[in-house]
């Protein structure tokens, strides 16, 4: 392995998600391993900026790994959007003889990356930090599993409720842009209907689905709504829908929200923050820059920054088709 790089930062952006911890604690320790220097960057682009930095060990990350949000805190950074602001960041990583930096974040945070080293030919590296698993090249980004955890747990405890009264909940929970949570959480929980943005169902549709699900047999019934469904409705619109279109319902909502973001990650978060941030330090110490470190068919690889950002993902269809199924 080529080592010419000799210090490394870290830094975590935009919204927070369970496993970054474990993702600074991996970058930490890779780079002790190897023996070369590593700063903890803190309130991401917004400490780069500032040259909020701290000089991180070994030891420095003992007892994180288990702990959800991020010990650097994250941040939204407008300087950050402005060469100025870029340039100021270039200077406060050149003064710390910082010589690669790696984010984790989403997106937005990789945009930021890419465009800082298109500026300053600054080594960066991309660990995907969101709860969305909403980036290309990776099967999973970093707090997918342990939100969907946390939002199957919460819809156990709903349908007690639900089924006690025989009640119809409608649950919302996080995804603008893509209903990965939704529709996983949602098979997991048993949900009678899920609604995604990448699918418009359409009101009658649900409306007959529901009442299907009442002839057959079933007194209490579960619908979980991505925040982004295409259905052009907000979920308390929804309720007011069935509310007047269904009769013998009493129809609540439950608005999951930020607890959806919080908690310790799993023992699956876990173990990909620790091989995603191994392969990063080693990746940029091997010579590699501008990529994302993704897992892929269980297997650790790296995409090109750029098409991490531009790229899709795209809903499995199996799984939509599996959820048909089992609200039979
Ligand atoms: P999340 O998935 O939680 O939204 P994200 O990384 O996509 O995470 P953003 O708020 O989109 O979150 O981006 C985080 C930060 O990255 C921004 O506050 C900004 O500092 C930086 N950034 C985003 N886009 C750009 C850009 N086009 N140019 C420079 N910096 C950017």
């Amino acid at each position: 392995m080529s080592q010419k790089i000799k210090k490394i930062a870290v830094l975590t952006s935009g919204g927070d998600s369970p496993g970054m911890n474990a993702a600074i604690r991996s970058v930490v320790r890779t780079c002790a391993y190897h023996k070369i220097e590593c700063v903890g960057v803190y309130r991401g682009y917004e400490g780069l900026i500032e040259g909020d930095f701290k000089e991180m060990n070994a030891r420095s990350v003992r007892g994180i790994i288990n702990k959800g949000g991020t010990i650097l805190k994250s941040a939204r950074s407008k300087e950050f959007r402005t060469v100025e602001g870029r340039q100021k960041a270039h200077e406060a990583l050149k003064k710390a003889g910082v010589e690669g930096l790696v984010v984790i974040g989403g997106d937005g945070s990789f945009t930021g990356a890419l465009i800082f080293n298109q500026e300053f030919g600054f080594p960066v590296m991309g660990i995907p930090g969101t709860i969305d698993n909403d980036i290309f090249g990776t099967s999973h980004t970093l707090g997918f599993d342990t939100a969907l955890n946390t939002v199957v747990e919460a819809i156990d405890k709903i349908r007690d409720t639900a089924s006690s009264h025989n009640r119809l909940f409608f649950i919302e929970v996080m995804g603008r842009d893509v209903g990965h949570i939704a529709l996983n959480a949602g098979i997991a929980g048993g949900a009678e209907e899920i609604l995604i943005p990448e699918e418009d169902l359409g009101l009658d549709r649900l409306v007959d689905s529901l009442n299907k699900s009442r002839t057959s047999g079933k007194s209490s019934s579960i619908v979980i709504v991505a925040e982004g469904d295409k259905i052009g409705k907000n979920i308390f619109e929804l309720k007011d829908y069935v509310d007047q279109n269904m009769e013998g319902y009493d129809v609540r909502v439950s608005v999951l929200g930020h607890m959806q973001r919080g908690g310790a990650p799993s023992c699956f978060d876990r173990v990909l923050a620790s091989r995603m941030g191994v392969k990063a330090v080693e990746s940029m110490l091997g010579g590699e820059t501008n990529f994302m470190v993704g897992l892929m068919n269980g297997k650790m690889l790296l995409t090109p920054l750029d098409k991490a950002i531009k790229g899709k993902t795209k809903i499995n269809l199996e799984l939509l088709r599996v959820s048909d199924i089992m609200s039979t």
